[in-house]
C-alpha cells in the first residue's frame, strides 16, 4: 500500500502547487509532457501511487493545460479517497483488452512531439508511448522532476527529522544484539524488528558488515560468525508512514578477548573518518557546491594516507527515496540551498581488514547544516561480558 495520504507530508494545495511547478519545468526543459509511472514522483505530485505491474498507470503533465491521470480499471477504485480526487486531475481509465497506448496517446497533448518519462517509467511503457506519437522523441525528465523534490518543504524536513529520530534510536539500542558468537544475520533480524517497532512502515535495508565484510560499502548481512574485536558497520534506514526514509551508519567494535585492547590502527583508522564526516558536515551551508562537501571530507581522509581506501562519493539526496538528487560527488557543481536533504558518509574500507562508515542525514539550512541524526559517533565498544 502507499503511505496513508493523512501522513504524508503535503496537503492538497501543496500537491497542486507541485504539479503547477512541474508543469514549468516541462516548458523550460522543452518537454511538451511529461509522463509519470508508479512509484515515489507519482507520491510526490499527486500524494498517492498504486503499482500497477505490467499493466500502465501513467500520470500526464503537460507543459500547458491540466494534468491527467490514466489508470486500470481494475486499480480505480484504489484511487477512493486519494488527494487526486480534490486536485483538478482527471482520472481516465483503460480495461483488460484495450490498448493502453491508445488510451494515452488520447490524453495527450495534438501537437505533443518531446515526451519525457520519469527515473521509474519501465522501458516496456516508454517505448510504446513514443510508438503511439509518430515521430516523437523520449527523454528523462528526472532533473527536471529533481528541481522540485531535491528543495525539501518543511513538512518534508520535519518527516526527515522524524525518519532520523527513529533511526538513531534503533542505533543507540545496538548494543543490546551485537556481540560475539552471533551470526551477522541474527543482528540483522533484531535490527529489522527494531526499526518497525521504533516508526519504520519496514526496514528498507540492514548492512551488518563485521570485520572484512565491512571493507565491503554495501555488503548487507551474512551467516559470518562476529568475533571479539571485530570492526562492525551498521548501516540501516527505511521508510517512515509518511513515506520519508531515514538512513544512518554508525561503526562499532566488539569488545576485544579478556585482555586484549581495541588495536591502535582500529582507533586511528575510525577517527580519520570521524574527522572527515565531521568536516563534511560543517562544510554544508548555502551557496557551496555539492562537490565541496565531498572534498571536505575526502582531504581529511587523503591527508591521513588512506585516500585510495575510500571508493565512493560522500553523499547522496534523500526523501521518499533512499537515494536521489542531489549526490555529494566530484563533477557536481550544484550550489546547495535551504532545505536541500542529503547524507554525508564518508568512510576507509580496507580489504581483508575492515571498514568504518559514519553517516549522518544533514539539511541545508539559512546559515549551516541541520542535522537529522543525533546518534553519538564517538567510538563504541559492545557486546563486553561484564
Ligand atoms: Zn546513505
Ligand atoms: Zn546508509
Amino acid at each position: 500500500m502507499a503511505p496513508d495520504p493523512a501522513n504524508s507530508a503535503a496537503t492538497v494545495p501543496t500537491f497542486a502547487d507541485r504539479l503547477r511547478r512541474l508543469a514549468e519545468q516541462a516548458n523550460t526543459s522543452g518537454a511538451d509532457v511529461i509522463l509519470i509511472a508508479p512509484g515515489p514522483d507519482l507520491e510526490y505530485f499527486i500524494g498517492h501511487s498504486i503499482g500497477s505491474h505490467e499493466r500502465l498507470t501513467c500520470l500526464v503533465v503537460p507543459a500547458a493545460g491540466p494534468a491527467r491521470l490514466l489508470v486500470p480499471t481494475l486499480e480505480r477504485p484504489g484511487w477512493t479517497g486519494s488527494p487526486v480526487e480534490s486536485l483538478a486531475v482527471e482520472i481516465s481509465t483503460w480495461t483488460d483488452g484495450q490498448d493502453p497506448y491508445a488510451a494515452l496517446a488520447a490524453l495527450l497533448p495534438p501537437s505533443a512531439k518531446v515526451l519525457a518519462v520519469d527515473y521509474h517509467m519501465p522501458a516496456v511503457h516508454a517505448l510504446n508511448a513514443k510508438a503511439t506519437v509518430p515521430g516523437s522523441e523520449l527523454t528523462l525528465a528526472g532533473e527536471a522532476i529533481a528541481e522540485l523534490r531535491m528543495r525539501k518543504g518543511a513538512a518534508e524536513v520535519d518527516a526527515l527529522a522524524a525518519a532520523g529520530a527513529a533511526i538513531d534510536r534503533v542505533q543507540r539500542r545496538i548494543g543490546e544484539w551485537l556481540r560475539p558468537g552471533r551470526t551477522e544475520n541474527d543482528v540483522a533480524a533484531d535490527i529489522g524488528a527494531a526499526i518497525v517497532a521504533e516508526g519504520h512502515a519496514r526496514p528498507d535495508f540492514v548492512i551488518v558488515g563485521s570485520g572484512p565484510n565491512g571493507a565491503s560499502p554495501h555488503h548487507e548481512a551474512s551467516d559470518r560468525v562476529i568475533n571479539p574485536g571485530d570492526v562492525v558497520v551498521i548501516d540501516i534506514g527505511g521508510p517512515m508512514p509518511s513515506g520519508y526514509f531515514s538512513d544512518c551508519t554508525r561503526t562499532y567494535v566488539v569488545a576485544p578477548a579478556v585482555g586484549a585492547e581495541v588495536p591502535s590502527r582500529v582507533r586511528e583508522v575510525y577517527d580519520v573518518v570521524r574527522d572527515a564526516q565531521a568536516a563534511g558536515v560543517a562544510a554544508v551551508r548555502p551557496g557551496v557546491s555539492a562537490e565541496s562537501i565531498d572534498e571536505a571530507a575526502r582531504s581529511v581522509i587523503e591527508k591521513a594516507g588512506f585516500g585510495e581506501y575510500f571508493i565512493t562519493r560522500t553523499g547522496h539526496g534523500i526523501g521518499l527515496e533512499v537515494h536521489e538528487h542531489p549526490y555529494m560527488v566530484a563533477g557536481n557543481s550544484i550550489p546547495l540551498e535551504p532545505g536541500m536533504a542529503f547524507s554525508v558518509e564518508p568512510g576507509i574500507y580496507l580489504p581483508g581488514e575492515f571498514g568504518v562508515r559514519i553517516e549522518d542525514i544533514v539539511v541545508v539550512g539559512d546559515d549551516g547544516p541541520l542535522l537529522m541524526n543525533t546518534a553519538p559517533t564517538e567510538l563504541t565498544v559492545v557486546g563486553s561480558a561484564g
